[in-house]
């Protein structure tokens, strides 16, 4: 959106009625942040309501640590952060929007009427192949020890991790691969064969060159094999089939990511992957007063930092709407990860920061309430758990960090 249309959808809004009634719909990465970011910006010139299907706000990115013991994820519930934010919490999901009406129909059968709506839904996750361990961060941890208790135990001998074709989050792959390598080593096994088959030309390309390279060396260190500009096309007898080379995988056991897809909601426009398409101040096109957020959206990487980054768009639109003094900024992209890696965090650090003769950087500080970078969230994380500790101790990473081009779509960078 250019700004004079941020200006009038400003002025629209400020000119009705006050606290400007603004409801959330989602209880995860996005909704937390655009709650706590109105609450800080608007203060009380927005009235909050919540509606989440559950009762609990849940970093399911911590999920890939479970397996291995090395990190959990906590549960907060969204009561306490109501609270916090002056917000009523309604514990039920959105069925309808009726923008005619400004209203949301609710699973339950309640109406609740707003000034300003923000779908903070998130996204669908599908099985991309019937015969893999799909990896959802939910409670797919759980057979992910079965197959660690088949390596240990001899049962396994080759392990494949698969990108599958479509729109998906990489990261959290390789995490299970290099964390799979870690702990067979730490078992004693040496002989596990690994390898991660994906779309991309090389392994976390978005994240650009510098943290390519340094992902490159540790998967080399860590003997896992990389095939890149490949599919995983899954035959009827239930073997893998590698396109184009149309080589079988012969790893019997494969682990793959989900396809991410999105939740289409009635009243609600959608593209063809059911993503609601919005501009850069997240304003749902075709719908006046409607916003969006997160992975639920048509911005092609679905990540919770990006999902933040938009909340916070929102927010800041949303604030100034209500006559708060803030100059609403567009979604400006920037990419920013923590790959867990079962390995030495120094050595990391200096592969990013340009090769071995680098001083050793000092030993950072790590909190699993980083793994998600958002303005407001983190810090909300942090005042949660306060459980800051060194990195080498516990939560071994990779940080990176780089801009996104400006008004990616969703094709853009869907793996294909
Ligand atoms: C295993 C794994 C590892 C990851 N690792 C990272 C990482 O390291 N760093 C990173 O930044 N990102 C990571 N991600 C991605 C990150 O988790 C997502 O991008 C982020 O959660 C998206 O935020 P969101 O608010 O759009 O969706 P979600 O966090 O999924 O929240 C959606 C919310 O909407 C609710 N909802 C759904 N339907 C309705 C409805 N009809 N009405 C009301 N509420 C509804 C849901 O119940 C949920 O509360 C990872 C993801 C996975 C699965």
């Amino acid at each position: 959106m250019c700004s004079t249309e941020a200006e009038r959808t400003v002025e629209r809004m400020t000119s009705s009625h006050s606290p400007t009634h603004v409801v959330i719909a989602g209880g995860g990465v996005a909704a937390v942040e655009c709650a706590l970011a109105l609450r800080d910006l608007a203060g009380d010139r927005v009235r909050l309501t919540l509606i989440a299907p559950e009762t609990d706000f849940e970093l399911r990115s911590l999920r890939t640590a479970e397996p291995f013991a090395r990190d959990h994820v906590r549960r907060h519930p969204l009561k306490d952060l109501a609270a916090r934010v002056g917000a009523e919490l309604v514990v039920d999901a959105v069925a309808e929007v009726e923008p005619e009406w400004k209203a949301v129909r609710t699973a339950g059968g309640d109406t609740v009427h707003y000034d300003a709506l923000v779908l903070a839904t998130g996204a669908r996750h599908r099985d991309a192949f019937r015969h893999a361990m799909t990896f959802r961060g939910d409670r797919s941890a759980l057979p992910f020890n079965d197959l660690l208790a088949d390596i240990d135990e001899g049962y396994s001998h080759a392990v494949s991790f698969v990108v599958p074709p479509g729109t998906t989050w990489p990261l959290p792959l390789y995490e299970l691969a290099l964390m799979t390598a870690a702990e067979a080593w730490g078992m004693g096994i040496d002989d596990l064969k690994i390898e991660i088959v994906s779309p991309e030309a090389s392994p976390l390309e978005l994240f650009g060159p510098p943290a390519t390279a340094a992902v490159v060396a540790l998967l080399d260190r860590a003997g896992i094999a990389f095939r890149g500009g490949a599919y995983v096309r899954e035959a009827s007898d239930g073997t893998f089939v590698l396109v184009p080379s149309g080589e079988s995988l012969d790893s019997r056991r494969v682990v793959a990511l989900p396809t991410i897809e999105g939740i289409e909601l009635a009243g609600v426009p959608a593209d063809a992957s059911g993503f609601v398409p919005v501009d850069e101040h997240g304003r749902v096109r075709g719908l006046a007063d409607v916003y969006a957020a997160g992975d639920g959206t048509s911005f092609g990487v679905k990540q919770g930092g990006l999902a933040c980054q938009q909340a916070d768009a929102v927010a800041e639109l949303l604030a100034a709407a209500a006559g708060a003094p803030v100059q609403p900024r567009p979604f400006k992209p920037v990419l920013h990860g923590r790959l867990l890696t079962g390995a030495n965090a120094q050595y990391l650090e200096r592969a990013l920061h340009g090769g071995a003769g680098d001083a050793p950087s000092e030993p950072r500080l790590w909190s699993a309430a980083l793994k998600v970078d958002g303005r407001y969230l983190s810090p909300w994380l942090l005042a949660l758990e306060g459980d800051v500790a060194p990195a080498a101790a516990d939560g071994e990473g990779l940080d990176v960090e780089v801009a996104l081009p400006h008004g990616v779509g969703a094709a853009t960078y869907a793996l294909r």
